[in-house]
């Protein structure tokens, strides 16, 4: 990536000063039954560290952060704060709600700056747990059981650890060191990482138990992007039905988004050359989908030099599953947004280049209206399911129709198969972040339910 592109990239958001910070801290009133507590998933207590954070005491702040959350300058900056936190402020019922996500992300990025927490290391004595994944669920069970005594062990496939908060969120609103000092920390405290191993394909999760594994934690995602077939025109015929036809996988100027904004971090970490981007520098871009990632793959569209981008949607505004903030970003940098909308058509040329989209926009209660329009590149983002290889290669371990996980409430989040245990995405919850990281904490203490049991049992069989 050339200087303008970086800089395009650079975080969007910027931070408080420590005066700011203090000073947007004071306002906090401290209620007896705080509601913004009540709003946060994993219930962090905000009132306490802003609190410390208002008299200056950033030690004591981030401590009490930490004791709930193993991510806290991620959350800061990516949650959904106005739903949650932010959202059941009670300052907010007047006027500004308390601003906690960037003073949340304030005192994360002084503690990492600065080193300011020492974690006690606590001695692993209670047993040995695999985690499979290192996206914000396996980073939770792993940084949450090594706190409770157990000898911990990350699988990760990627290079780099942090799931979709690496591949995935764009730089310009979660930096990549951020999620890397993240994970720095989560391996001070002991957590062992192996990288660019790929479990279902290098190895299974037998062979996690026969190396001594009390227990196993799946926290994949949804590595499987859903992808829509759009019918295909070229020279007045449709290419895309019967025989030998043409499918959209089959062109190259239609993107999966999350395969699209994986493909850009790639070549802004030099794995990849510029040229292999599937948009061109003045490219007319067609988004499909209204979710956070159909926004960022906007975004980044533009950032990469794409000069138009549309985003479409079949339903109303009010359905969009995108945050707010980012929407408002999004209309802020240029992108457009077309409700109601869908591609009927797509035409491409003898090269199978796109050259235009066939748009139809049905309002209720209106006649839909047709319009051809200039294209070069679709990118859909139109969701993704869970990846079946763990399942494929683990008798016992059993998935829905649609792919997602089987777990129950007791032990909290136990599979199909004793002792795998799943959390996050991969069991279909609300697929947030916050509530990936909720989810973990929960199978965490499920875990440490099985494992002391189990050893009781054995103990006393002995
Ligand atoms: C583009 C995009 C933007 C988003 N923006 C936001 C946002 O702003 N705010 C928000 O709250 N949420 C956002 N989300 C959703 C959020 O990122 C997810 O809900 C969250 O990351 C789920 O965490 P997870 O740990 O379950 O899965 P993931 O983050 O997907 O992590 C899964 C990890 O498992 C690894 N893995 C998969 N299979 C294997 C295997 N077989 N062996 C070893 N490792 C494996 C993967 O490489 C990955 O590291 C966004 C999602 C996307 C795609």
């Amino acid at each position: 990536m050339n200087q303008n592109e970086r800089k395009a990239f650079q975080e969007v958001n910027e931070s408080y000063t420590m005066a700011e910070a203090i000073a947007e801290a004071q306002r906090c009133l401290h209620c007896k039954v705080p509601q913004c507590k009540k709003g946060c998933p994993i219930s962090n207590d905000i009132p306490d560290w802003v609190h410390e954070l208002s008299k200056g005491n950033m030690g004591n702040a981030i401590s009490i952060i930490r004791t709930k959350s193993n991510l806290p300058a991620v959350c800061g900056r990516v949650c959904a704060h106005e739903k949650q936190c932010e959202g059941n402020c009670v300052l907010g019922k007047k006027g500004q709600p308390l601003n906690i996500g960037k003073l949340e992300r304030f005192v994360a990025d002084f503690d990492s700056e600065n080193a300011l927490t020492h974690e006690n290391i606590v001695e692993k004595t209670r047993g040995k747990v695999a985690v499979i994944g290192a996206g914000p669920s396996g980073i939770t069970v792993a940084g949450d059981l090594s706190r409770m005594g157990f000898a911990v062990e990350i699988f990760e496939m990627e290079a780099q650890c942090g799931g979709v908060l690496r591949y995935g969120i764009p730089e310009y609103r979660l930096p990549k060191e951020v999620v890397a000092r993240e994970i720095r920390y989560i391996e001070k405290m002991g957590v062992v990482i192996h990288r660019k191993t790929h479990v279902g394909v290098e190895i299974t999760v037998d062979t996690l138990f026969a190396q001594g594994f009390d227990a196993v934690f799946i926290g994949t995602g949804l590595s499987k992007p859903k992808s829509l077939e759009i019918p295909i025109w070229q020279n007045g015929r449709c290419i895309s039905e019967g025989e030998g036809a043409t499918k959209c996988a089959d062109l190259k100027r239609i993107r999966l988004a999350t395969h699209f904004l994986r493909r850009v971090e790639l070549i802004s970490e030099g794995f990849m050359k510029r040229d292999e981007l599937p948009v061109d520098k003045g490219a007319r871009v067609f988004v499909i989908g209204c979710g956070n990632t159909a926004m960022d793959a906007s975004r980044t569209a533009l950032r990469i030099g794409a000069s138009e981008v549309d985003i479409i949607y079949h339903k109303g505004i009010d359905s969009m599953s995108a945050l707010r903030a980012e929407y408002d970003d999004a209309v802020k940098e240029g992108v457009r947004f077309n409700w109601w909308s869908s591609i009927q058509e797509i035409h491409v040329d003898d090269n199978l280049d796109i050259t235009e989209i066939v748009l139809e926009t049905k309002e209720t209660d209106k006649e839909p209206v047709r319009r051809t329009l200039p294209a070069n590149n679709i990118i859909m983002a139109i969701g993704a399911t869970p990846a079946t290889k763990i399942v494929r290669t683990t008798s016992g371990l059993d998935n829905d129709e649609h792919n997602f996980l089987i777990t129950r409430e007791v032990p909290y989040g136990m599979t199909t198969r004793k002792g795998v245990f799943a959390g996050g995405d991969v069991v279909g919850r609300q697929a947030t972040v916050v509530h990936a990281m909720q989810d973990a904490k929960l199978v965490a203490e499920g875990i440490a339910q099985y494992v002391d049991a189990v050893k009781l049992i054995a103990a006393i069989e002995e």
